[in-house]
């Protein structure tokens, strides 16, 4: 499948059109028997009068793709259900599980940014970009995106996993925190390692990324070697921190994720 971005809609509306709708965060999906799928412009008559904030995406294969945000009653219709996205991971299409995460972000900078953050003024879309303006003091702003590393720590053949308090399962991955402003994404990797467990890291080197759109985040991977220190875990952010080998790994994250792609990583190659 290849989705081309865009944010100029066309003219029409067509009937396959894909519309990714979210109830409060939640995605409306179309679920029919076992199978679930993404509602076309063909399912959505009971819900027209409750699609608000509209914005287009793009296309898929061809077929414009749209975001917007259900208006709160989604019993009307039989077929369509909300379902938090993350849940919704294995039973759709990867792509479409893509477009729906950049369909929330947008539907959430749309949600948060409906007011100029300078004056109070309501803002309104500029046509030329994806960006909002303000018509009384011409601020401008942009989805927003908060960029966060991630990064494989390893020391001779093993990784450092820590267990994040804000993990609801108990599961261990590797570590990750938000950039600061004024820092280099190195900076960020020492300075999070350093204090989630108070380690020094080398040989730090990029590995990929991925866009994380609870609500707003890019994850920006990296892998580095163990420099200096012991493990002490700060207490408030992780609970518990280790070094583990490959045969003997905790539960890790599900497969989707970056993480995963990095434990995966030192479990191929060492
Ligand atoms: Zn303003």
């Amino acid at each position: 499948m290849s989705f081309i971005p865009d944010f100029n809609p066309p003219s029409k509306e067509p009937a396959n059109a894909l519309w990714f709708i979210f109830d409060r965060g939640r995605l409306l999906v179309k679920i029919q028997d076992d199978s679930c799928s993404i509602p076309k412009t063909s399912d959505l008559k009971p819900y027209q009068t409750d699609l608000l904030h509209k914005q287009y995406l793009g296309t898929l294969d061809g077929r414009p793709c749209y975001a917007a945000e259900s208006a709160g009653d989604n019993q009307k219709g039989k077929d369509l259900k909300s379902r938090d996205l993350r849940a919704l991971f294995g039973k759709l299409d990867e792509n479409l599980i893509w477009i729906a995460g950049r369909a929330n972000q947008l539907v959430n900078w749309n949600q948060t940014h409906l007011y100029c953050g300078g004056c109070g003024q309501l803002t309104e879309n500029k046509t030329d970009e994806r960006a909002k303006i303000c018509p009384q003091c011409s601020l401008t702003n942009y989805p927003r995106l908060s960029p966060a590393i991630i990064v494989a720590v390893l020391k001779n053949d093993k990784i450092l996993l820590g267990r994040n308090k804000r993990f609801k399962l108990p599961f261990y991955s590797v570590l990750a925190g938000f950039v600061e402003p004024g820092e280099t994404l190195e900076q960020c990797v020492k300075r999070e390692i350093r204090e989630e467990v108070a380690i020094a890291v080398k040989n730090i080197r990029y590995f990929g990324s991925q866009p994380w759109p609870f609500p707003n985040s890019l994850m920006i991977a990296f892998t580095a070697e163990y420099d200096d220190g012991e493990i002490r875990i700060d207490g408030s952010e992780i609970i518990d921190a280790a070094w583990f080998a490959k045969d003997n790994l905790p539960n890790i994250p599900p497969r989707i994720s970056i993480a995963r792609q990095l434990i995966d990583w030192f479990i191929q190659n060492h």
